[in-house]
């Protein structure tokens, strides 16, 4: 069975399939209404969510599905105290596929061990989103026709943004990727994507501090929102809200062709003005999402059954009684799941499940 927990848990080639289907979904878009028909998708939601949320609930209804769940968890179990693992044991004996979010990081890789049914990762903590990676790769192909060679620039919120840790992974995949993080001293991108990713994989990475100096190189800047939700302090948090913004003016010194693409929301990081701008591609991107997510359904499903396209191996984890996580939001701390680590490359070890380092 397959689960999509990181955008790694799908092979380049399994990617690649998603996203072909995806472009043929929207070419004909009657050929795959009902083949959904009598399944259902639970939607457990631990976060808010918008976009995500109706975009799953939207692709299970245009396949003919139908979609059960919770927006906020606090009108289900979870507040008489269950944990995940036993939600998803209950909730996979209702629905064939189960996508949630959760504010705790590794939630959802400790949900998939016992889950009857794929789990798919809506977002976890300021970990990973693999369905939101799905969607930009689907946005890129289709804004530039093309995602091998591209210089890409993500500029706000490197440090909590899960959307940009998860597509620089799956970027590492494709060729000739150039990576520039715009970003203030604060919000730089976490280490275990800067040297298990990019180092690992060769991907060149650059650090700037200002839009100015990289706009014109760029094919595609990926602009993020400040996740004020994630600081832990607001001092801190009041120091860049305003940081980099976006505006007609910075647009002038783009390339022609380049896509500006928005996980959304979007706070103040980029300006209305720029919204008319044919290079402004994150409400189309919106739309991508709904028809990648209905590619991703009917692919797990038909992947459901076949040992060719289970899990990925992963490395044998390290259990070792005398370490333990750090990171306090890490499910190890929140639901007592147990503490294991994977050794990275360069000898650190870094926790199972949301890959802090252990300190
Ligand atoms: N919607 C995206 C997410 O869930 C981006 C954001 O919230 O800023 O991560």
């Amino acid at each position: 069975m397959k689960h999509l927990i990181d955008p790694m848990d799908l092979s380049k080639q399994e990617t690649d399939e998603i996203i072909s289907l995806a472009q043929d979904i929207i070419a004909h878009r009657e050929r795959y209404q009902g083949s959904m028909s009598h399944r259902k998708l639970a939607t457990l939601f631990y976060e808010p969510s918008t976009r995500t949320r109706l975009s799953f609930t939207s692709a299970m209804m245009e396949l003919g599905g139908n979609v059960l769940g919770f927006s906020d968890a606090r009108s289900s179990s979870v507040s008489k105290g269950e944990t995940v693992q036993d939600t998803v044991r209950v909730v996979g004996c209702f629905a064939e596929f189960i996508a949630m979010r959760h504010y705790i990081e590794g939630a959802q890789l400790y949900a998939s061990e016992v889950s009857p049914v794929p789990i798919i990762n809506a977002g976890d903590g300021s970990h990973s989103h693999p369905t939101q990676t799905l969607t930009d790769l689907l946005t890129i192909q289709r804004e530039l026709g093309h995602i091998d060679g591209i210089t890409i620039g993500f500029c706000g919120d490197l440090r909590f943004g899960r959307t940009v840790h998860s597509l620089i992974k799956a970027l590492s995949r494709y060729k000739d990727i150039k990576v520039v993080l715009i970003a203030p001293q604060e919000l730089k991108l976490p280490d275990y994507i800067k040297h298990d990713v990019c180092e690992r994989t060769g991907i060149p990475y650059r650090e700037v501090e200002t839009m100015e100096e990289v706009m014109s190189e760029l094919d595609v800047l990926y602009m993020t929102r400040v996740q004020k939700e994630r600081f832990l302090d607001e001092d801190e948090f009041d120091r860049v809200k305003d940081s980099f913004v976006l505006d007609a003016a910075r647009m002038a010194l783009a390339k022609e062709k380049m896509a500006v693409l928005h996980p959304l929301p979007r706070v103040n990081e980029i300006l209305t003005e720029v919204d008319a701008d044919p290079r402004a591609a994150y409400f189309r991107q919106v739309e991508n999402g709904k028809f990648v997510r209905e590619a991703l359904i009917v692919k797990l499903h038909e992947w459901k059954n076949d040992p060719d396209h289970g899990m990925p191996e992963h490395d044998k984890p390290v259990y070792d009684e005398t370490l333990h996580c750090g990171n306090l939001k890490c499910i190890c701390n929140q639901e007592k799941a147990p503490y294991k680590f994977r050794r990275s490359e360069d000898g650190t070890l870094r926790c199972w499940y949301c890959d802090a380092k252990v300190r």
